[in-house]
């Protein structure tokens, strides 16, 4: 059941809803957790709300990577997950740019 000002975020297609689950999340000493089963992203609400943004694009790169199956090792994943929160807080006008669909080059 999707509460109230619940968020999802659209991937590959289906939206996945991001809720709190701190008992799970953290009892397997987790910040975040994709759930493939259940179609859900977890994150611990302990976290840093700056934060939670990296816990968020972690799991997404998560999701990618099962759906596309791409077996990347967790490490890489995380680095990888984290570059990308890096470049999308340092673009916020470059992310709006792209959102509407204008071109990028002049
Ligand atoms: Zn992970």
């Amino acid at each position: 059941m999707k509460k109230p000002n619940q968020l999802t975020v659209r991937v590959m297609g289906r939206d996945v809803p991001i809720l709190k689950d701190d008992i799970v999340v953290q009892a397997a000493n987790n910040l975040g957790e994709y759930r493939i089963q259940r179609n859900q992203i977890a994150i611990d609400s302990q976290v840093e709300q700056q934060l939670q943004g990296a816990v968020l694009i972690h799991e997404i790169v998560e999701v990618l990577n099962f759906d596309l199956e791409l077996k990347l090792q967790h490490e890489i994943l995380s680095s990888l997950a984290s570059a990308l929160y890096q470049v999308i807080r340092d673009n916020p006008q470059l992310i709006k740019q792209i959102i509407s669909g204008k071109g990028l080059v002049v």
